[in-house]
């Protein structure tokens, strides 16, 4: 019945399967997490998570395939439905003396026991294979008048973890939803501590405020709650309020240009290297967008970097003379679209000359590819030489 098409319906019925041989072995299993609230906000989510009153070496008996992935957490894979779905015992975790690990994680069969160790209560309900909620903790309430909520006390939650700060902050930018008032002023208070936490899942938060539909609220919260005050760089909102991207990389761009164009906070924030060299093209085409862009430039950037450099002028409220149409236009009517397209090479350059390899190769090759989008000479082979000798006896 709840199964309907919005759904991905493999993992949902992967899901159901696996739900229903656990409870025909007399345990307990439920949706649990990401997917149920996404469920409840008839959203797209293809990460069903199970948990289930089992344990890991009880799901291995009743299923031939699975994966151990983590039986001290309690997760295991389950192959045998069609599609691998995650199930995990439910379980409580104790203390958290380094604020983002807890020290030790016990089994429970209790159901209740494990939605109350879960950080939002949007994201501590649990689905039963007839589509039945539990909700211990008003999850779809709050989702209805659109807030995020702390399970339990949110001074000892975010004490615990001080990741779930931050994810508090990622679904406000994702779901334009509140933080309610009590977990807001915890995050307020508990804000120096995210500086535990480890700073490639700070990098995966942050990637994803800067893809939500969101995207300047969640800033706003970085800047509100002063979260921002203890990560690298600066959280403003107001350089974010025209900018919206569904690109990490492109927000990562853009986090470094409202940053005076700081490369240095990808290596902060490790990001990968193929991350700043889109980054670094992007900031110097918008450089050169600036500054009127040269026709060597304008051939050199893809059609990506020149979209992504032109909508940052736009977002930068930044005006220049042409418009994007007007510079594709100028792009697409260049005598070449590429500099391999140049009709000579540095062989022909040596076969005209008597001078030996050297970097004058590379040089006379720019300078051809510069004359030609010049319109000095054609992108002709004969026509190329005689510019070439005509070059030569200048130079
Ligand atoms: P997404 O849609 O981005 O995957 P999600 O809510 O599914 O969001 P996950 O990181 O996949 O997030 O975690 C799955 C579930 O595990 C969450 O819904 C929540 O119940 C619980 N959870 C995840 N991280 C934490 C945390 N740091 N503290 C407490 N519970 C957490
Ligand atoms: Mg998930």
């Amino acid at each position: 019945m709840w199964l309907k098409k919005r759904m991905i319906p493999q993992q949902w019925q992967a899901a159901k399967e696996v739900i229903k041989k656990i409870e025909h072995a007399g345990f307990e299993a439920f949706i649990v997490g990401g997917a149920v609230r996404d469920y409840y906000l008839k959203k797209e989510n293809n990460d069903v998570d199970i948990a289930t009153s089992a344990m890991p070496e009880e799901i291995q008996t009743i299923f031939s395939q699975t994966i151990d992935v983590g039986i001290a957490h309690g997760t295991v894979i389950v192959l045998d439905c069609g599609e691998p779905i995650e199930v995990t015992t439910y379980r409580t975790e104790s203390t958290y003396s380094d604020h983002r690990r807890p020290d030790t994680v016990e089994f429970v069969r209790n159901l209740q026991e494990d939605l109350k160790r879960r950080d939002f209560t949007m994201n501590a309900m649990a689905l039963s294979q007839s589509g039945e909620y539990i909700d211990y903790y008003n999850g779809r309430q709050h989702i209805d008048s659109k807030v995020i909520c702390a399970v339990g006390e949110p001074d000892q939650r975010f004490e615990e973890d001080a990741l779930r700060m931050l994810r508090a902050v990622r679904f406000a930018a994702q779901l334009h939803f509140s933080i309610e008032e009590n977990t807001f002023e915890a995050i307020r208070k508990k804000a120096a501590s995210i500086e535990y936490v480890a700073i490639e899942r700070i990098q995966v938060e942050l990637s994803k405020i800067f893809i939500s539909a969101h995207a300047s609220f969640g800033i706003d919260y970085m800047e509100k709650t002063t979260l921002g005050d203890y990560l690298h760089g600066n959280f403003t909102a107001s350089n974010w309020a025209h900018y919206y991207s569904e690109d990490r990389q492109v927000g990562w761009a853009y986090f470094c240009l409202v940053n005076g164009s700081d490369l240095s906070l990808l290596t902060k924030y490790r990001c990968s290297n193929k991350d700043k060299l889109f980054v670094k093209t992007v900031l110097d085409a918008y450089e050169s967008l600036r500054n009127g862009m040269s026709l060597v430039d304008l051939l050199r950037y893809d059609t990506i970097v020149l979209k992504t450099s032109f909508q940052f002028t736009i977002w930068q409220n930044c005006k220049l003379e042409l418009s994007y149409e007007e510079l594709v236009g100028r792009k697409n009517g260049l005598p070449i679209q590429h500099v391999n397209e140049l009709a000579i090479t540095g062989k022909d350059l040596l076969d005209w000359s008597s001078k030996k390899r050297g970097s004058w190769i590379k040089q006379t090759l720019d300078a051809a590819v510069e004359a030609v989008l010049n319109e000095e000479v054609q992108n002709d082979k004969q026509q190329l030489k005689e510019w070439f000798y005509a070059f030569h006896d200048e130079g």
